[in-house]
């Protein structure tokens, strides 16, 4: 028997899955790890924990699967993207704590470039907005602040990667230098058009072009995990960062496919083909996965806090006791009454980029009860996803008619029935919900000649759909009484 190995790693755990051929799961081990505040606002991992929570996750899986790793076909990886790792190229010791996609030390560097007037120059080249998030500016900040760091980045001596390329880089001892499209897309230093580092850009970030791993396509030979490592010499043939490979876990290949994962954000990713689409309403365009040699383009919006908001309905208000609990409380009143909540507990992203707004509760009146508060909350994950929505449609030029979902909050049947309704698209949630580690999974699979594309649709196994039949005048209403709240959120 032989198995596609996919390995996970997050920002909060590492997770490793075992697929058969049937994209079943048969294995599966997870492992979090430490979240490292040196200060307010900073966000570190110790490559130490990546690189042995991914170990011990392999392992572990493959106990559960009764396997062997000589039983694993092919290697794929998805991570955590953005985060940023700086070691030497011959001791493998890294220079400093990972810092993480959150970590937001290097805002007043991107607020510099943005008052410098770069805003449109990286935007042409990357898809990106000048933002601490990306990449680059974190590249920078290593170079300039670790001690003796530029000088030997200069003399060739250190190198840069995304979690990915520290993660192969490890398990092949040091020969896999290397990084894929998708994750070479979030750094804010490759040129999304040419698919070639920006030596334009590596010149504004002052970071040496040596430092810097190949970059190839998703689906495609990595290189192979050394035997003292794992035990055998696995090819790894897939790769992509995790909102990518979810999109591809999805499925979503053809020109409008669009993913949305629940999770403590929401994710909202467009398939867009050949075009990269220009966006007027603050989305980023970026990378996707694919199983050739050329990777689509990709519109991406996200939500700050989804799942986030029934966490703090759970710990901060005390309302509910679990999360699973929201949607009995929702089902318990008709409507909210004319009660919207706005979670812009840290501002607002697309459409609005509005760091300065902040949570709200309106139209609250006497009558208002706890049920009306938790559905106000459930229904405002989905109107903050029906902002993106009706944003990527407006920049696409395109009509969205189904949404594909996946992540913990997607698990509520009221929520996915709100978004059917308020977005007028179908919903369809698959059953393995495991997307990410899937896209992983069938990009390597792919490669190793493993599956073939047209077997996938296959395997997608059962979906549960969610169709609207809101009528258009409610749904015009509801949507407008959101506008008002937002604007009222805004009202600083
Ligand atoms: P992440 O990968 O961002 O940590 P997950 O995909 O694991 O997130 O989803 C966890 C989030 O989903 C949490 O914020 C939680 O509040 C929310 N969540 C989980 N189950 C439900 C549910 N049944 N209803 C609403 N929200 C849920």
């Amino acid at each position: 028997m032989c198995y596609i190995l996919s390995l996970d790693q997050g920002t909060t755990s590492t997770r490793a899955i075992v697929f058969d051929q049937y994209g079943k799961i048969v294995g599966k081990a997870q492992q979090e790890f430490a979240q490292i505040y040196p200060r307010a606002g900073w966000v570190e991992h110790s490559p130490r924990d990546i690189i042995g929570s991914a170990m011990g996750v392999i392992a572990e899986a493959l106990v559960r699967a009764d396997a062997d790793i000589s039983d694993i076909a092919a290697i794929g990886i998805t991570n955590q993207r953005e985060t940023t790792l700086v070691w030497d190229r011959k001791t493998g010791r890294p220079v400093a704590n990972a810092i993480v996609w959150q970590c937001r030390r290097t805002a007043p560097l991107a607020e510099k470039l943005k008052e410098e007037g770069f805003a449109p120059f990286i935007y042409e080249r990357t898809g990106l907005v000048p933002d601490a998030y990306f990449s680059a500016t974190k590249i920078k900040w290593i170079l300039d602040n670790v001690h003796g760091a530029r000088e030997r980045a200069e003399r060739g001596d250190l190198i840069f990667g995304t979690v990915d390329t520290y993660l192969m880089w490890r398990l092949s001892k040091g020969r896999i230098f290397a990084t894929d499209y998708t994750n070479a897309s979030r750094t804010m230093l490759f040129n999304i058009h040419t698919l070639h580092w920006d030596e334009e850009l590596l010149k504004l970030f002052d970071i040496p072009a040596c430092m810097l791993p190949t970059v190839q396509p998703s689906s495609s030979f990595f290189g192979v995990t050394d035997k003292d490592v794992i035990g055998a010499e696995i090819p790894v043939c897939g790769v992509a960062g995790d909102q990518q490979a979810s999109l591809f876990g999805h499925l979503c290949t053809k020109v409008g496919d669009v993913k949305n994962t629940y999770g403590t954000g929401c994710f909202l990713l467009m398939n867009t083909g050949d075009k990269a689409v220009v966006s007027t309403n603050g989305l980023v365009t970026t990378l996707g996965a694919s199983d050739g040699e050329k990777p689509p383009f990709v519109l991406e919006g996200s939500v700050f806090v989804a799942g986030a908001a029934i966490q703090w309905l759970r710990d901060e208000l005390g309302l509910i006791s679990s999360a699973a609990e929201s949607e009995a409380w929702a089902h318990k009143v008709a409507d909210t009454a004319g009660v919207y909540l706005v979670p812009a507990f840290t501002g607002l992203g697309a459409p609005y980029w509005d760091a300065s707004a902040r949570g709200i509760i309106s139209g609250v009146t006497r009558g208002t009860n706890k049920a009306h508060i938790i559905r106000a909350v459930l229904e405002s994950i989905a109107y903050q996803t029906e902002d993106l929505v009706s944003a990527m449609q407006k920049d696409a030029g395109l009509r969205v008619n189904a949404l594909r979902v996946d992540g913990g909050a997607s698990q509520n049947n009221f929520l996915m029935k709100f978004q059917a309704d308020i977005s007028g698209v179908e919903i369809e949630r698959p059953e393995i919900t495991e997307t990410t580690a899937l896209g992983a999974a069938y990009l390597a699979g792919l490669n190793a000649g493993y599956w073939k594309r047209s077997e996938l649709d296959g395997l997608r196994g059962g979906v549960t759909r969610f169709s609207p039949d809101m009528s258009e005048h409610k749904r015009r209403e509801k949507l407008d009484g959101w506008a008002l709240a937002v604007s009222r959120a805004r009202l600083r």
